[in-house]
């Protein structure tokens, strides 16, 4: 076999304004490149209580069970979904956007029984069609997406839907993967019984290590599961035993996407969560302000607006994938484009954590403006970028 060549890597600059990855911060990247600690280091263990410390503040919870768990979002995903759900549970679910599709596949596939909510791809769960479906099916466990990336509609009323899942016994899991550290959330105040999120979307962090957090009522019943769970690696009983009080060995931490979680989480505290929360507000604001006055319409009504995804709907005449590709060739520039219902009609544009910045959501505008023109589309590049300039500087 011969010998392969292959060149040092020199990955493009690129703005990161999809649905993640997000830009990370040059002192996350900067943590990423210190020393290695063994997993069970003593330093290592300080780190450890410090991450779940940071978790907590910005998850807005006291949950003792609050980890980063090993992999991308879909890990603390399927964490959450694996340890809570037995075989025989049934499990409510939303079909408005691609994550409750996943959500619903993780839940049978632990062997729980599939009932579903509905509402049109683009528009949150009306708690009135969540009270009846669980009056219908009486569902064990109730997912629901807080920030759907596939649609940029932000769920409202969460306080009402835990409140509907807790009158009839039932545990709510969270999937807050593109709101953790991005727009307001509140897992104690508002009765979520186990959340879950991601590193690599509003806490601009590389992939790798992903907050999960659980009440104790919802630790009580994974730890009283008659049949263990199907997955060992990210059997919540034995990582105890790690993130636990006794710190022993079940599977070697991502030392380094630890590092770089504490770091983000680092930033978080130092902003204040609430001042982030805003932060995501205000430059999104000005981002939507700018595509707006160009002419373009947002997929969200105003009142589901998610902060950290705003999806743009398709000009007239317009391919969506022509214009992503032009602005990854010309402008170095990520956005992406729609999936399943909404696939070819939304541009999907992320503006999370280090992008939510002044430079890359006027970049974005006029960038846009200029790809949606070499396409025909009718859109006025220069009131689009004065909007934008105006909310900045409000
Ligand atoms: C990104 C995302 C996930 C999955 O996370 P990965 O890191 O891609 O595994 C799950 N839910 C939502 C809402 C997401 O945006």
């Amino acid at each position: 076999m011969e010998k392969p060549t292959v060149g040092e890597l020199t990955p493009p600059n690129r703005t990161l304004l999809g649905p993640g990855p997000s830009e990370v911060h040059p002192r996350v990247l900067r943590a990423m490149s210190t020393p290695l600690v063994g997993h069970l280091d003593p330093t290592f263990v300080d780190i450890m209580d410090e991450v779940q410390a940071l978790l907590r503040y910005a998850f807005r919870t006291n949950n003792e069970w609050t980890i980063p768990v090993s992999g991308t979002g879909s890990a603390s995903m399927e964490a959450a979904i694996g340890n809570v759900v037995e075989p025989g549970d049934t499990v409510l679910v939303p079909t408005n956007g691609y994550f409750g599709g996943r959500m619903a596949e993780m839940a049978r596939r632990a062997g729980g029984t599939i009932v579903r909510v509905g509402a049109p791809w683009g528009e949150p769960l009306d708690p009135a069609d969540v009270q009846a479906a669980f009056e219908e099916h009486r569902p064990d466990v109730f997912g629901f997406v807080h920030a759907e990336t596939s649609t940029g509609v932000l769920q409202p009323n969460v306080p009402e839907l835990t409140d509907i899942a807790h009158d009839h016994d039932a545990y709510v899991i969270a999937d807050c993967v593109t709101s953790l550290g991005g727009v307001e959330l509140r897992v104690d105040e508002w009765g979520i019984d186990v959340a879950y999120a991601g590193a690599q979307k509003c806490l601009s962090c590389p992939p790798g290590a992903s907050p999960l957090t659980l009440s104790d009522r919802a630790m009580e019943k994974v730890l009283a599961r008659e049949e263990s769970p199907r997955s060992w690696y990210l059997d919540l009983g034995l990582l105890e035993g790690y993130w636990g009080d006794e710190r022993s060995y079940h599977h070697t931490a991502p030392v380094t996407n630890v590092y770089a979680l504490r770091e983000a989480l680092r930033l978080v505290s130092e902003e204040g969560i609430e001042a982030r929360w805003e932060r995501h507000r205000r430059m999104a604001g000005a981002l939507k302000a700018g595509v707006e006055a160009m002419g373009l319409r947002m997929n969200a009504p105003e009142e589901y607006w998610l902060p950290s995804l705003n999806a743009v709907r398709v000009p007239e005449g317009v391919t969506d994938t022509d214009v992503t590709a032009y602005l990854l060739e010309q402008y170095d520039l990520e956005i992406a484009t729609g999936l399943g219902d909404l696939d070819g009609e939304i541009f999907r544009i992320g503006c999370m954590g280090y992008s939510a910045r002044p430079e890359t959501v006027s970049y974005l505008v006029s960038a846009l403006g200029d790809a949606l023109q070499k396409q025909g589309a009718d859109v006025d590049v220069n009131a689009g970028l004065s909007a934008t300039s105006r909310a900045l500087g409000e």
